[in-house]
């Protein structure tokens, strides 16, 4: 079976909902095909003892303000997370996470707390800072995010603070990140006032005001069936365990073979192809571009372990989560997501808790029972209850197991964009977009991928 449209889009994630949604109101006939028996990819929820939850993305940075517009269009309501801190597990003890800082970088170098979390040495080295010659200059920005933190402040500034946040927010280590990606504008700030403290406290007064991340009332996987509906409306025609199989140049634009859930092979003819899916899921490509998407970084693995706890089993709970500075092999962060958002405390009602664990590297626990017992331990310690919560404390628990793309903010990543995107300019008439290349989060994805699903249509 053959049919035909201007625009075809591969991948169901946010990015190629979004840019089919920008394809089909620039006026193009779009056809989205998604692997998965359902819409959403990295951003989706699960039923756990009678709640609805995210089970992947839970909030969207507010800078720029695109993720909110959308949403405001959708008909779903912007949230903003209760303003409780966040803790940083240090050799076992719980420390808060100074509020004044940038990616934990302290802008306050007097500010309360910091002795404790840095240690005598550590706070005194990193005070150097605010003496220390500014030798490098404009060298900063091609400093990596590590080297510029230790040379200024010392190792226990990047070791306590930045790298449980930049491995926890980012998934990058901060040795494999310059320092300008994160920091835009470090040099020249730097050489401006004479610290990295000023230059970060100069960053920080030129944010907006306001919290810099929110969420969606109920959730932020409900954008994906928002975002559904809306194109279903739209007349877009959406395909879900539909794979992208190849993809061909032919004169007129692109034939497309897709594998659908009846085992036949369906062929579909569009102008322009917009391809929303990481490297490591490419349907066959032109040639190049197979051959720079094989070379490309592999995915990460990570998994979530949700819980649902008896509220009296926990200690006060008034943070926001904790980062651990050194996981090893277990949770590298826990989100209290019931202290975190009303909504999720409103359904879980008074007498229960939600939980969340992130783990880097996958869990090692093989079953349920083992899964329950980790769990169990790593809620406790990361919430400072002493010892592993008994079996009865635990209503439920889910498990998550993501596979997100290599993150395009590190070195070795960003590296490839540029011959990448060479390459799918040679084609032509190709648009590609997504967290794999233009960097993880809603906030970067869906104005990159609104550019590229109009640029699609044109
Ligand atoms: C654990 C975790 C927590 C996160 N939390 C947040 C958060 O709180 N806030 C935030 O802003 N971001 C968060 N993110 C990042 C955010 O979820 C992603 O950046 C974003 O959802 C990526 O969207 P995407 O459409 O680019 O990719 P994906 O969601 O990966 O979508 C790609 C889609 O393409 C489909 N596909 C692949 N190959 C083919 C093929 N050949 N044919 C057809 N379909 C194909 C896949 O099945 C998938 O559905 C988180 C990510 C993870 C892993």
């Amino acid at each position: 079976m053959t049919s035909a449209v201007d625009v075809a889009v591969i991948g169901g994630g946010v990015a190629g909902l979004v840019s089919a949604r920008a394809a089909t109101a620039a006026g193009a006939t779009v056809t989205l095909l998604e692997a998965a028996d359902h819409l959403g990819g990295l951003v989706g929820h699960h039923d756990l003892a009678g709640l609805t939850l995210d089970s992947g993305a839970e909030s969207f940075a507010t800078r720029g303000g695109h993720v909110a517009s959308l949403a405001d269009e959708l008909g779903l309501d912007v949230v903003t997370p209760t303003p409780v801190p966040a803790r940083v597990l240090i050799d076992g003890t719980l420390h808060s996470l100074p509020r004044a800082g940038v990616l934990g970088i302290p802008t306050d170098l007097d500010a309360p707390g910091l002795a404790e979390v840095l240690g005598t040495d550590g706070l005194a080295r990193a005070r150097e800072d605010l003496t220390l010659p500014v030798t490098h200059g404009r060298d900063t920005a091609r400093a990596s995010l590590a080297a510029l933190v230790r040379s200024r402040m010392g190792a226990a500034v990047l070791d306590r603070l930045v790298r449980p946040i930049v491995r926890g927010v980012h998934s990058v280590e901060p040795e494999e990140l310059r320092a300008e990606v994160l920091l835009p504008g470090i040099g020249d700030r730097l050489a401006t006032h004479g610290s990295l403290a000023g230059a970060l406290a100069d960053i920080r007064a030129a944010s907006p005001a306001g919290s810099a991340v929110a969420g969606i009332d109920g959730g932020v996987h409900r954008l994906t069936g928002a975002l559904a509906n809306d194109l279903i409306a739209r007349g877009v025609t959406l395909m879900t365990a539909s794979r992208a199989l190849a993809a061909r140049r032919t004169p007129g634009g692109w034939s497309l073979t897709v594998a659908t859930p009846d085992g036949a092979a369906r062929h579909l003819q569009a102008a322009s192809l917009v391809l929303a899916a990481a490297p490591h899921t490419w349907p066959e490509l032109p040639a190049d571009l197979t051959r720079l998407g094989a070379d490309w970084p592999p995915p990460q693995q990570i998994d979530l372990l949700t819980l649902v706890l008896r509220a009296d089993a926990l200690p006060p709970h008034e943070w926001a989560g904790t980062l651990v500075a050194d996981p090893g092999q277990g949770a590298k962060a826990l989100t209290y997501a019931s202290a975190k958002w009303e909504w999720v405390q409103r359904a879980a009602g008074p007498d229960r808790a939600v939980v969340r664990l992130s783990y880097g590297t996958g869990t090692r626990a093989s079953d349920a029972a083992a899964r329950r017992e980790l769990a169990l331990g790593d809620a406790a310690r990361l919430t400072g209850a002493g010892t592993p919560w008994p079996d009865h404390a635990l209503e439920a628990v889910a498990h998550t197991r993501l596979t997100p793309p290599a993150p395009v903010l590190g070195w070795e990543t960003s590296q490839r964009v540029r011959p990448l995107r060479e390459a799918s300019d040679a084609v032509g008439n190709l648009h590609l977009t997504g967290a794999w290349i233009c960097g993880s989060g809603l906030a970067s994805v869906v104005p990159h991928a609104q550019a590229a699903g109009a640029a699609a249509a044109t």
